[in-house]
């Protein structure tokens, strides 16, 4: 079965085509980025054979250029198919799927109706994934497409955890508490029921996704019971550059006293807070990490905070969670820094929870980094959301 997978954003296109009789791994890869040149798109596509290559076309119309990324799949250096027609659904990564999708669902003209209602919720996004989904019907025609709402996973958390403590009116009107990254978060706790030979339905996880975004959920019996994302990506945990929760009250001085707009508070809070507003160096971690161990003491704050918010928050899931039998640690931050596992598990020896310094070199390999005594496993997990998609996009197929 050959499945496309399409994460479509308002600068930029990943797509990638799992062929199921070879394995998880994609066929072909494919990139489109829009902001580097005015008025041109730049490709760069490989397959996984080691194929490689790169263009540019100019165009600003966002259909022909993934048309353009296409082809790429039937002619040329990288192709991987003998025509579009072999592709036999297509799978979109949808960000906000607000409460009406509790899971994946194949695309009718009412889920399109529905993301575009939901277009105030996720502005960013939602009107470039709604964009990939019409551009593909207008590419490949009747093709099956599925789409992955990165809300899903977290929509059956309880409504104690998903309702804000603002004015009842909140709930009436959508206000509430929706997560994200959800696609991460459920194929993490999957591989990590599969890792540790458990049924999932009888596990209490808490998952920890640190990369660009961080996000926590705690997942117990398979089911998201709580996160660290609300209302939008922005709260939670400190994120590369990204505040994370602050009080709400500093927003209401900043509007009183230094007259900030909304759109001056939304620039402030997801591009100039986080490792890089603290640091002053970059939003990734691995240029902060250099610099800490240089000596620089703003990069040494912005790793301590990082920490002591994530320590928090992992605390905050422990108590609705009753129990713990598994940490697990994924994306860029979470799959690579050693430092970090060793910061983030320091403290909790108290619950039985210990690491095996044998285990944290690196490797690619998802494991358990643990010691053999310890009461809560760590697992660190390469997360695979486009596997997971596909995925999606077969068994729906199938039903
Ligand atoms: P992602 O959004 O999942 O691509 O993650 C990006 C983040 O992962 C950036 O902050 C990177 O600095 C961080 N990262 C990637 N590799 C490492 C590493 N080996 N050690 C520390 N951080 C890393």
């Amino acid at each position: 079965m050959k499945i496309l997978v399409l994460n479509a954003g308002s600068s930029s296109h990943k797509a990638a085509l799992f062929d199921f009789a070879q394995g998880q791994e994609p066929a072909w890869r494919a990139q489109l980025d829009w902001t580097h040149t005015a008025g041109a798109v730049e490709l760069k596509a490989q397959t996984a054979d080691g194929r490689s290559h790169q263009d540019t076309l100019a165009t600003e119309d966002k259909t022909e250029g993934l048309s353009w990324m296409l082809d790429t799949l039937v002619a040329g250096p990288v192709q991987t198919l003998s025509a579009l027609g072999d592709i036999q659904a297509v799978g979109h990564r949808v960000v906000h799927g607000g409460r009406e999708y509790q899971a994946s669902i194949r695309v009718t003209p009412a889920v399109k109706d529905t993301i575009r209602q939901l277009f105030p919720l996720a502005p960013a996004h939602n009107p470039a994934n709604l964009q990939g989904i019409e551009a593909m019907e207008a590419i490949l025609g009747e093709v099956p497409q599925v789409a992955v709402f990165d809300t899903a996973f977290h929509a059956q958390m309880p409504a104690a955890a998903s309702t804000f403590p603002g004015p009842y009116e909140w709930v009436e009107q959508g206000i509430q508490r929706y997560g994200f990254h959800g696609t991460s978060h459920r194929y993490v706790a999957q591989r990590a029921a599969e890792l540790l030979g458990r049924d999932l339905a009888d596990l209490k996880l808490i998952t920890c996704h640190l990369g660009n975004g961080c996000s926590l959920a705690a997942v117990r019996d398979g089911v998201s019971v709580d996160t660290t994302m609300g209302f939008t990506p922005l709260d939670g945990l400190m994120m590369g550059s990204r505040s994370g929760s602050v009080d709400p009250g500093i927003l209401i001085h900043l509007m009183r006293h230094d007259h900030y707009t909304a759109d001056d508070l939304d620039t402030l809070l997801n591009k100039q807070s986080g490792i890089k507003g603290i640091s002053g160096i970059s939003n990734d971690l691995r240029q902060v990490l250099e610099a800490a161990n240089a000596g620089n003491d703003r990069a040494q704050l912005a790793i301590a905070m990082f920490v002591h918010v994530l320590r928090r928050h992992m605390g905050a899931m422990l108590g609705n969670l009753g129990g713990l039998d598994a940490l697990v640690f994924t994306a860029g931050i979470g799959e690579n820094s050693a430092d970090l596992w060793r910061a983030a598990c320091a403290g909790w020896e108290f619950m039985g929870l210990h690491l095996d310094p044998a285990k944290l070199q690196r490797n690619a390999a998802d494991r358990d980094i643990a010691a053999a005594d310890s009461q809560v496993r760590v697992l660190v997990i390469h997360t695979q959301e486009e596997w997971a998609i596909a995925q999606d996009c077969v068994q729906i197929l199938a039903d």
